[in-house]
């Protein structure tokens, strides 16, 4: 469970981006942020994993307060996915999504294998594997982005708007898999969109955020209210 308890973030500019929230996350489904552009989302999930620490408030994950955790221990434990995939170019696919388990010092062997399992996981051809980044599509990238959040097995994801980049027909189909995924792997999920009818596909629970960094509701999608 993630508990943000009243936080708020202020920019150095003055600008609020966050006022504020309270929310739970709960553990094993899908939360999703929905709201137009600048209302805070991406503030405050890298909040979470401490990429922008919280002016005032806190962030609980599993009771524990996120400032008294240092921020390579907490992101072992959070995979985080991002709009353009952000994969490294100079390395082949394969290494891109063992990145992490090669940081954790796995053995090399068990570490592809690893990647490769997740590669096949996310419905990725594994012929590609061998490929570097700017061989894929927009759509494998992403696929990949996933795999690569996932490598260590993190019991957390963030996922910053990863699907708004790519067409429609390419992007059901990420949503699919990540449903599909979820059946059986059970995170607790941070998703991030400004699409209202991805948030209701895709949320266990919809936490709808207006510009100001203020939370207008949050439900499950059969009753949220509508606007
Ligand atoms: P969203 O993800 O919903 O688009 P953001 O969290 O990116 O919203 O931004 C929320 C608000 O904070 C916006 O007004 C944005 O312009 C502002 N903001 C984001 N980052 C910064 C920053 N580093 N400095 C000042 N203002 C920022
Ligand atoms: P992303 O797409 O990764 O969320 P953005 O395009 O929102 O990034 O922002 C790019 C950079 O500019 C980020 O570092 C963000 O913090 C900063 N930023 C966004 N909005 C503002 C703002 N209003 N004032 C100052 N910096 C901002």
């Amino acid at each position: 469970m993630i508990t943000f308890e009243g936080v708020t973030k202020r920019y150095g500019d003055g600008t609020v981006a966050v006022d504020n929230l309270s929310l739970q996350v709960p553990t094993g489904a899908i939360t999703v942020f929905v709201g137009p552009s600048g209302c805070g989302k991406t503030t405050s999930l890298r909040m979470i994993n401490r990429m922008i620490d919280a002016t005032s408030g806190r962030i609980l994950l599993d009771d524990q307060d996120v400032r008294h955790i240092d921020p390579p221990t907490l992101r072992r434990g959070i995979g985080y996915v991002i709009q353009q995939a952000g994969l490294f170019p100079h390395r082949k696919i394969v290494d891109n999504v063992a990145t992490v388990p090669y940081l954790l010092g796995w053995d090399k062997k068990k570490a592809r294998a690893r990647a490769m399992e997740l590669l096949e996981r996310v419905g990725l051809d594994t012929k590609l594997a061998g490929r570097y980044p700017f061989q894929l599509s927009g759509g494998q990238q992403q696929r990949v982005g996933v795999a690569r959040a996932l490598a260590a097995d993190p019991p957390v994801l963030l996922m910053d708007e990863p699907f708004s980049a790519v067409d429609p027909v390419v992007r059901t189909s990420l949503q699919d898999e990540l449903l599909r995924l979820q059946s059986d792997l059970h995170k607790t999920i941070v998703f991030v969109t400004h699409d209202i009818d991805e948030a209701i596909k895709l949320g266990d629970t919809v936490a709808v955020l207006r510009v100001g960094g203020h939370l207008a509701q949050i439900a499950a999608p059969s009753t949220l209210l509508a606007e």
